[in-house]
């Protein structure tokens, strides 16, 4: 971070005072900042300048509009809000809310795996704002625990409360299909019809973040990823839909691999919709809603 940078014109009683780096990704550093009168936020800032040599500036320019106007648009207690965007000289500033608390990806890094009940509580808020993200028409395509941030203001009694962030690779589609394609992100994550170019020149959907949401629910239970490339490439493993579990203590219940093999399913239309995750038997068995299990 650039402690004690200003952006936004001098005069602007909004300026922003530039804090420590909270964290990087593929394409931006995040800070924290402070507003004039104290208020802190985070600020996604993407370099402009170095866009701009980029043969296919107009490419990222368009993605780059795509992710504010998609973030400007969404408003709920799951996802992160945007505040406000400041365009300096080669810096695009997203000033978002503040989400302390790191990626989920640590913390499951740090756990080794959820146990059950800590991974249904956030399984069940992932599908609530992925529920919503999909009611605007909008594919989220980058479902990872790096992109989930626990707030630590709101978790407590090991109960994590979770934000969705970074819409760099959203998507909104107006026919329900979508036909574009970028291979970019965690390999990991990708559906089938997300990894094989064929597949995704037919176009793919909503249902590739179903996918994704069965590999996170495997990778926080688990704590592995149930296709890593390892043997067969990872094209390949995607393909076949294969899921497997370890064979020791890391095993989850029958209901929890249910669920995460009903989630990952090579034919998108096969995929359990997220209502139908929110009514399957790991999550109503144990008390079904968010406050009978709190
Ligand atoms: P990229 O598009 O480069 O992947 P992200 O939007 O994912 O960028 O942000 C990169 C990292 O910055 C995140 O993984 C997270 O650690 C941190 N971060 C992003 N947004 C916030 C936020 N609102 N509050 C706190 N940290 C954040
Ligand atoms: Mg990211």
């Amino acid at each position: 971070g650039s402690g004690g940078t200003y952006f936004g014109p001098p005069d602007d009683p909004k300026r922003y005072t530039m804090l420590e780096e909270l964290g990087t990704g593929a394409t931006a550093t995040v800070c924290r900042c402070m507003k004039s009168d104290g208020t802190q936020f985070a600020v996604k800032s993407i370099n402009l300048g170095k866009l701009k040599l980029q043969p296919n500036y107009q490419k990222v320019s368009d993605k780059l509009h795509r992710e504010v106007s998609i973030l400007f648009s969404l408003r709920h207690p799951r996802i992160v809000s945007l505040f406000d965007v400041v365009e300096g000289r080669d810096q695009l500033h997203l000033v978002m809310e503040l989400v302390e608390g790191g990626e989920l990806f640590d913390h499951i890094v740090q756990m080794g795996a959820f146990t059950e009940s800590v991974a249904r509580y956030v399984f069940i808020q992932i599908a609530d704002g992925l529920k919503y993200i999909h009611s605007q028409d909008i594919v989220y395509r980058d479902l990872k625990p790096e992109n989930i941030l626990v707030d630590s203001k709101g978790s407590r009694r090991g109960l994590l409360e979770i934000k969705l962030s970074d819409f760099g690779h959203s998507k909104l589609i107006n026919d329900g299909y979508s036909t574009a394609l970028t291979r970019v992100g965690t390999p990991q994550y990708w559906a089938p019809e997300v990894s094989d170019p064929a597949k995704a020149a037919q176009g793919y959907n909503q249902r590739v973040d179903l996918w994704s949401l069965g590999v996170v629910l495997y990778v926080m239970l688990v704590g592995a990823y149930p296709f890593d490339g390892i043997g067969e490439s990872i094209d390949l493993q995607i393909r076949k839909a294969n899921v497997t579990f370890p064979n020791d203590s890391r095993k989850p219940s029958q209901y929890a691999q249910d669920l995460i093999r009903a989630l990952i399913k090579a034919r998108p239309q096969e995929r359990l919709s997220i209502d139908g995750c929110l009514n399957h038997p790991w999550i109503t068995s144990c008390g079904g809603t968010l406050s009978k299990i709190i």
